[in-house]
């Protein structure tokens, strides 16, 4: 049933809103169309939090919603959607706007077998398919927002806001279980992880996020059911990887994943670092990772930005470190003996990728400038500091220092050098003689 808020019963702070958002749903209303701020973004609004994104849901579709903004971009594959851009560099800013979907059931859907690559061709033309273990592949057909709710994950990511009238609508249940500060899945939970097992992850990290509880029927298959997740494109998994990890709450989702049961087995990356129970151990480099996940954290909530490359090259610095140590003791060239850890560290732990080249690049320069840290003698430092990835290569060196793994005196020596003006500098080399 449709439940409609108004002002008085939700409270949404309406300063909370992006004028953006607004400005986008006001341009659909006035071409006819139904539009609301739909899912993260309203959730937050009722948690009396300020949204980071916001997203549109509409019954306008794709082509239509691109016809009447001047930048917008329709993108998606599997799940097409509209991009609606506005400002320009680092100022810009994405309106993320998606037509209401129907709810079809397995039987409405074209059944493929086999997984993602092989199906590409029979994929092709239709909009609705799912594989065999129930795994929706491509999701494109439109309907009614009560269907399109109905679609989606979690009671308090299902509500709609519109900001004119400034009424919510619910169809969940949603608003009482924000207040409660409980994640229900919508629907038959086991139904619900087959047709996208990411959901299970989804779940653990909104709850870590938010300090919300699970439901107990949203909790129950979440284990048994992770195994799907083998079928998930490992690009997929990767992206939602990097969202547990970066987006502010990485040690509380740490905790969470491991409180559920989920913690080992299902990302090789966090197989690297986290021990048999599936905590971060109490060694150097576990010490090293919880410190580098609370400086993401800290950087998120004073909104500095985050690079998955920086957090990924402290997540696999043990495992690199040690086979970089072990072909250059078998005589092979510092900067080739890196590259092909790297390649044997990103082979077992990564995997294909895309962007995995300039990601790779990215860490390998941080951790290319550690032993250079070593060597403070002669123009080496003067040269170190001037690289462009300085920073990042110190900030690295620093963690490092705070972990134990170096002398603290290292690290502050650096700070002191790269602030000093050319006296100091020369000043700091000879106090090392
Ligand atoms: P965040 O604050 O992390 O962005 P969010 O709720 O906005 O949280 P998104 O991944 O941006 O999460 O998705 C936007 C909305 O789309 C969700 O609130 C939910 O309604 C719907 N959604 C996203 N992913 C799924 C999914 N896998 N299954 C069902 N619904 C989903
Ligand atoms: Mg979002």
């Amino acid at each position: 049933k449709r439940v409609e808020l108004d002002a008085s019963k939700h409270q949404i702070d309406i300063g909370l809103v992006d004028e953006r958002a607004i400005k986008v749903v006001n341009t659909l209303a006035d071409a006819g169309y139904e539009a609301y701020i739909v899912g993260g973004a309203v959730r937050d609004l009722l948690l009396g939090r300020r949204p980071k994104d916001f997203d549109v849901a509409t019954n306008a579709t794709p082509e239509q919603v691109k016809g009447l903004f001047r930048r917008a971009f329709i993108i998606g594959r599997r799940f097409r959607i509209v991009h609606v851009v506005y400002g320009r560099g680092r100022e810009h800013e994405v309106i993320e706007v998606s037509t209401f979907r129907a709810l079809l059931t397995q039987d409405d859907a074209e059944q493929v077998k086999g997984n993602e690559k092989t199906s590409k061709d029979q994929l092709a033309g239709k909009s609705h398919v799912v594989d065999a273990s129930g795994r929706v592949l491509r999701d494109n057909v439109w309907g009614p927002q009560i269907e399109d709710a109905a679609r989606r994950d979690f009671t308090v990511n299902a509500m709609y806001y519109e900001p004119r009238q400034q009424i919510v609508v619910d169809y969940h249940g949603g608003f009482a279980d924000a207040r409660k500060k409980v994640l229900r899945i919508i629907g038959d939970a086991p139904t619900r992880y087959r047709e996208d097992p990411v959901r299970i992850l989804r779940a653990v990290r909104f709850a870590a996020k938010l300090g919300f509880t699970i439901e107990p029927k949203t909790r129950a298959p979440m284990v048994e059911l992770s195994r799907l997740m083998s079928n998930v494109p490992i690009s997929r998994m990767f992206d939602e990887m990097i969202k547990l990890l970066q987006t502010g709450h990485a040690l509380a989702t740490l905790d969470e994943l491991q409180k559920q049961g989920l913690a080992r087995g299902l990302f090789p990356v966090l197989d690297a670092v986290l021990d048999e129970k599936g905590a971060l151990p109490d060694t150097t480099h576990g010490r090293f990772v919880k410190l580098a996940l609370q400086d993401t954290d800290r950087r998120v909530e004073e909104g500095r930005s985050v690079a998955p490359s920086f957090m990924l090259a402290c997540m696999l610095w043990r495992e690199v470190q040690a086979r970089w140590q072990k072909l250059q003791e078998q005589g092979e060239p510092a900067v080739q003996a890196l590259q092909q850890a790297v390649d044997l560290v990103f082979d077992a732990r990564v995997g294909d990728i895309s962007g995995r080249g300039k990601l790779a690049a990215d860490m390998r320069e941080i951790w290319l400038m550690q032993p250079r840290f070593e060597r403070r003698t002669g123009n080496g430092p003067q040269r170190l500091i001037e690289q462009p990835r300085y920073r990042a290569g110190f900030d690295f060196l620093a963690l490092r220092a705070e972990a134990g793994e170096v002398p603290t005196a290292l690290a502050d020596w650096w700070e002191d050098y790269a602030l000093g003006s050319d006296d100091e500098r020369r000043a700091l080399q000879d106090e090392l003689r």
